[in-house]
């Protein structure tokens, strides 16, 4: 039987990156697979086959509206369904191959298969095909992620009520698309298929969209959004989907109380993730879960039984790739002796639609329910030269910072690039910046960098320049 010090069970971004880590710190290392590709939810039906559809359907919106006020005339442009969808594929092959070359540089050995505790040192591993396989290990990482969760009254049946893993490969675009829920995942695929000449509609339960996000971000996406044609039904909740034939029947109540319908031919169910055990059987070794399924771990990421650890989607917090990629490196550390840490607060959260949201830090929601009294500098990017050249005037950054100290306490951005840009907000908070600070550092023009630098200026003493 193989013997390590480390089995990783789970290769999304957060099993893999925890396994080179713990590589690089001289363990030996096994990380553990149930399907044929490394990588997980993110590299194979996550965040990188939804970023390829969401540039290709950006080139094609920016050919067929944008191209003509550059000049550029371009007469008839077509797009081909599959071979934009060939082209994702291609690139999450490629890199997802890349994994298993880290793993192989690494030195970290891969098994395919499901692995499931036998006791808290063996870990039986159960491929597709073959038999069953144990290993042996000083300490075990779950990182074992989350997959899509839903209502309980709607059947999934994959063809024409999907998640996102069906919608990431649609044989052909949807004529009115009924998105439910308008978070970050209805949001992208909706406007990917919005762009490819789609209907679609986004029923969502709360008030706004992106509801965790900060709420000028909200309503900034909901008039972009309106404006590029998608239809909105808020405060709506679903009480029933029935499908007839090729049409689809989302029913809803709106918070008047009225039953409303809405008729499509596909619709998308993003209400969110779950996180995911199934088949790890934590009973044998008596790991202990929330009431939401979720791996219980205290401040170590360490979970009841102490030589096994969790990371990532299969915990409590974001369910983002950076931050299971973050607690990944700290198990490594914390195992090897060492006293790593992380800032929940400062994970930027990010949506990669046009324009892109992103956001770090506390939300004025937030500050103003938690009592602390803040200040804040908001500048448009319509003001700035660079996005008048590009044509991308839509957005704002928004600082917000201590009324005493100046403390930058968030930053919150629509707009061009803002995915990007968030690296300053995260930067500037690490070091505990004050708005002052970034307001007083030279920012190159003609840059969108440079709204970040006038909010700041706006959040001191309302002072931006060019507004
Ligand atoms: P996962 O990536 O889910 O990986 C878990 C792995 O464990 C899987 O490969 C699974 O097969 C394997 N596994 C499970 N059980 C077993 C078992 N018993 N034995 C062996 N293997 C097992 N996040 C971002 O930060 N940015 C984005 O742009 C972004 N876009 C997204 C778009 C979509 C459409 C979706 C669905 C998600 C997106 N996310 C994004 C979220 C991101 O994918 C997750 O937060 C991230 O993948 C979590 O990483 P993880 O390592 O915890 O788990
Ligand atoms: P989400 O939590 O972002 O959004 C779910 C939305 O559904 C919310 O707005 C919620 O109010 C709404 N909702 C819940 N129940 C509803 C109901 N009964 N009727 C109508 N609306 C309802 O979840 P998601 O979009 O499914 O994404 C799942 C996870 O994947 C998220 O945690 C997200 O962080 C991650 N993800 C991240 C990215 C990114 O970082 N760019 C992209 C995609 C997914």
């Amino acid at each position: 039987m193989s013997s390590y010090d480390v089995a990783v069970i789970g290769s999304g971004p957060g099993g893999y990156v925890a396994a080179i880590r713990c590589a690089q710190l001289g363990m030996k290392t096994a990380i553990i697979e149930k399907y044929d590709t490394l990588g997980g939810t993110c590299l194979n039906v996550g965040c990188i086959p939804s970023k390829a559809l969401l540039d290709s359907s950006h080139h094609y919106e920016d050919a067929i509206k944008h191209f003509e006020e550059h000049g550029i005339e371009v007469g008839d442009v077509k797009f081909n369904l599959e071979k934009m969808i060939n082209r994702k594929q291609g690139v999450v092959d490629m890199t997802t191959k890349g994994i298993v070359f880290l793993m192989d540089k690494n030195k970290i050995d891969v098994y395919h298969g499901v692995g499931a505790f036998k006791d808290a040192t063996h870990i039986d591993i159960t491929p597709a095909e073959g038999d069953v396989q144990t290993i042996e290990a000083k300490n075990t990482i779950i990182a074992t992620g989350s997959k899509p969760s839903s209502l309980p009254f709607i059947t999934i049946d994959k063809e024409r009520i999907i998640t996102s893993t069906e919608a990431l490969k649609l044989p052909e675009v949807p004529k009115h698309m009924i998105v439910i829920g308008g978070g970050v995942i209805g949001l992208e695929l909706g406007q990917v298929y919005k762009r490819l000449g789609a209907e679609v509609t986004v029923v969502e339960y709360m008030d706004r969209i992106i509801p965790t996000m900060d709420g000028a971000q909200s309503k900034e996406m909901l008039k972009v959004f309106k404006k590029q044609k998608m239809k909105f039904a808020l405060s709506h909740g679903v009480t029933a989907v029935e499908r007839n034939g090729d049409e689809v029947i989302v029913k809803a109540t709106d918070k008047k109380g009225n039953d409303v319908e809405f008729k499509g031919d596909y619709c998308l169910v993003s209400v969110g993730r779950r996180a995911y055990t199934d088949g790890l059987n934590l009973e044998a070794v008596g790991i202990s879960t929330d009431d939401r399924g979720r791996v219980e771990v205290n401040e170590h990421l360490q979970t009841n039984v102490s030589n096994i650890y969790a990371i990532g989607d299969v915990i409590q917090g974001a369910m983002l790739a950076h931050k299971a990629e973050e607690e990944g490196v700290f198990v490594a550390e914390t195992m090897a002796g060492q006293k790593p840490h992380i800032d929940y607060n400062l994970i930027p959260g990010v949506v990669y639609t046009w324009p892109e949201v992103a956001s770090v830090g506390k939300t004025e929601e937030q500050l103003k329910e938690s009592g602390i009294s803040y200040k804040s500098g908001q500048f448009p990017m319509r003001a700035l030269g660079r996005s008048r050249a590009s044509g991308d005037i839509d957005g704002f950054v928004k600082i917000l910072a201590d009324k005493t100290t100046d403390e930058v306490l968030g930053v919150h951005m629509v707009g061009a690039r803002v995915a990007d840009l968030i690296a300053e907000g995260v930067t500037a908070m690490e070091f505990r910046a004050s708005a002052e600070d970034i307001s007083r550092m030279s920012h190159s023009h003609p840059t969108y960098a440079e709204a970040v630098k006038e909010a700041a200026l706006a959040a001191t003493e309302d002072r931006a320049l060019h507004i």
